[in-house]
């Protein structure tokens, strides 16, 4: 679809590529995909959608620019939340309400073991563990504190209340199409107080006076989430994404959990439905298995290399066959390995 599109958008005689941002075509478009989103998401009125540089790392700095103003609380699930503490330290005072490194972040804490401040800016949390395979499937009580929640690897896999969150940020690589965006959502009562060394491109207040526009945004990453917002609301939007990812993770877990070969690596109730993480009885059969699986068309299925293993990312593009397939290999390969 889009490679048919490409040197002629809708008889313009142009690629989207080739647009100005300001242009009349591209500004269609750009209007066109935060509708969508909000329609996609049911975003209320009194939240901006911003489109800015440097992926969810750069909102990492910018949050803390932007809202830290005496104290953050930060829950470490994994290793992008423990990145996204150690920037905000930079700026602020960072409290952690909850550090899982000591557990190999293999589960979501519960509501009791949060160490909560009562005098937070707001609360950061990581709503799906991407290295780790962990996912929240609940949302803290912070009495008032808003939670501003680092949503990159899970955004559009769920139908989910906005209005809960402060803020809702994610590179838009995983499920919203490609790289080169970061997606925010932000309730409108958060933005103006930045501090004033923010770098500009990182100013919430900037960014909404000129609509995401302060300088040219990312017009193509843009585009392609459009695409995958058109794709969703043809499906029957969040509540069939969500339908279809609890089947593809069941599949998956079913499988592991029917198979003494394979150690899943998440606690049972932190289980992420976006990345299945679990190792084979060795760190040689872990290798084999994914050279074996790549020659089957099975790819990407190494675990990251902070903690090795096997990890099967199963977002919103890939469909429950190519679970399937993998299921099929997952217990041809333990059969054949069999100690
Ligand atoms: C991938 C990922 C990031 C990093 O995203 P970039 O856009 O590359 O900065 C941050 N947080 C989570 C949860 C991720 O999965």
């Amino acid at each position: 679809m889009l490679s048919e599109e490409r040197y002629n958008y809708e008889g313009s005689g142009m690629a989207v590529m080739e647009m100005s941002h300001r242009s009349k075509g591209y500004l269609k478009i750009f209007e066109e995909v935060k509708a969508d989103l909000r329609k996609v998401m049911n975003i209320p009125e009194n939240y901006e959608i911003f489109f800015m540089h440097g992926g969810a790392t750069g909102q990492f700095s910018a949050i803390p620019l932007n809202l830290l103003k005496k104290k953050a609380d930060y829950i470490v699930t994994g290793n992008f939340a423990k990145k996204a503490a150690e920037e905000a330290a930079k700026y602020g005072e960072v409290h952690l309400a909850y550090n899982g490194k000591e557990e190999n972040y293999k589960r979501i804490p519960k509501q009791e073991e949060l160490k909560l401040s009562k005098d937070a800016d707001y609360v950061h949390l990581c709503a799906n563990n991407t290295i780790f395979g962990t996912e929240w499937d609940y949302i803290p009580e912070t009495n008032g504190v808003p939670i501003v929640a680092d949503m990159s690897s899970s955004i559009l896999s769920k139908e989910i209340d906005v209005s809960r969150y402060g803020l809702i940020y994610a590179g838009a690589q995983k499920n919203m199409g490609i790289s080169g965006l970061a997606v925010v959502i932000i309730r409108k009562d958060l933005i103006g107080e930045a501090k004033e060394y923010t770098p500009v491109l990182y100013r919430y207040d900037l960014t909404q006076k000129n609509d995401s526009m302060y300088n040219t945004p990312s017009t193509y990453s843009i585009y392609v989430l459009g695409k995958v917002l058109k794709w969703i609301l043809n499906l029957g939007g969040l509540k069939e994404m969500e339908q279809r990812n609890a089947l593809k993770a069941k599949t998956l877990y079913e499988c592991l959990d029917n198979c003494d070969f394979y150690t899943p690596l998440a606690k049972k109730d932190s289980r992420s439905r976006m990345n299945v993480t679990f190792t084979a009885p060795s760190p040689e059969l872990d290798a084999e298995f994914v050279k074996e699986a790549a020659e089957r068309g099975l790819l990407n299925l190494k675990g990251h290399r902070l903690i090795g293993g096997i990890r099967a990312s199963i977002y919103n593009a890939m469909p429950q066959e190519g679970v399937e397939e993998l299921v099929a290999f997952m217990k041809q390969f333990a059969k054949e390995h069999a100690l």
